[in-house]
């Protein structure tokens, strides 16, 4: 049902104008799921179930946001709080994530999405992110690397920016085994019959993607999360990197 209101109103009215309105649509929506069986960790709010995708993800009737967006709102406020001088960059985040970490008001948060027609302050390419380097505390990046052909050059312009210490938060699928890819899918059919997404590039499996982070030089770890029904997370991993000091840099320190 969920699927065919989205399509039709954006049949309806033009994209744009139902941006502007998200929020309000949203709200009446959730209104066919008054109760309290489930929460969301991000608007709070309570309701007798979350929308269920036809991906398998479980969407909040009033926010619209996605397990992993709740998983990551969980783990950063007490991490924000922390740090709250904290300069920020956050890749193709969800409008409702914006919204909130705007007003927890880190020293500078700015979010980038390639696409240029998404409610963003940049449209970075991530294989030439036009910033110095050191530049960032923090930098989140969810489901992003699997759509980039060159993910190496983007993993090593991403440990350029970030700041000595300061660390990235990464966040892809994830299969058992090796990385998938196949440089010769090429279609629309073959990458979503190969790669379950029309615009993904590869499959990673979390050893591999952390392999090749550790090759640009990041320290990774590589966190569990578990199933919650209630507040509508699913299992997963995230990936933190940190940017250790270099031996040069250290031995400076020293002297
Ligand atoms: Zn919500």
């Amino acid at each position: 049902m969920y699927s065919v209101f989205k399509k039709m109103l954006l049949r309806l009215f033009p994209e744009r104008c139902l941006m502007r309105i998200e929020f309000i649509l949203r709200y009446l929506y959730s209104l066919l799921y008054l109760g309290s069986a489930v929460r969301c960790t991000i608007c709070g709010g309570r309701f007798s179930g979350f929308i269920a995708l036809a991906s398998g993800d479980m969407l909040c009737p009033r926010c619209g946001s996605l397990p992993r967006q709740r998983r990551l709102w969980i783990i950063l406020q007490p991490f924000i709080h922390q740090e709250n001088r904290l300069k920020i960059l956050h890749f193709s985040p969800s409008r409702i994530l914006q919204k909130k970490l705007r007003r927890m008001n880190p020293s500078q948060y700015v979010t980038t999405d390639y696409d240029t027609k998404a409610d963003t302050d940049k449209h970075y390419d991530i294989t030439q992110i036009p910033e110095p380097e050191d530049s960032y505390g923090l930098i989140i990046c969810f489901h992003v690397l699997e759509h980039i052909p060159d993910d190496r050059q983007a993993i090593r312009e991403l440990y350029r920016i970030t700041k000595p210490e300061g660390s990235i938060w990464i966040q892809t699928p994830f299969k058992d085994g090796d990385i998938y890819e196949d440089k010769t899918l090429t279609t629309v059919a073959e990458r979503l019959h190969h790669f379950g997404q029309a615009d993904h590039v590869r499959i990673y499996s979390a050893e591999g993607l952390v392999s090749r982070l550790k090759e640009a030089g990041f320290s990774v770890q590589a966190e569990q999360y578990g199933f919650d029904p209630v507040l509508g997370l699913k299992e997963e991993t995230i990936l933190i990197c940190c940017k250790t000091k270099s031996q040069a840099d250290e031995d400076q320190a020293g002297l």
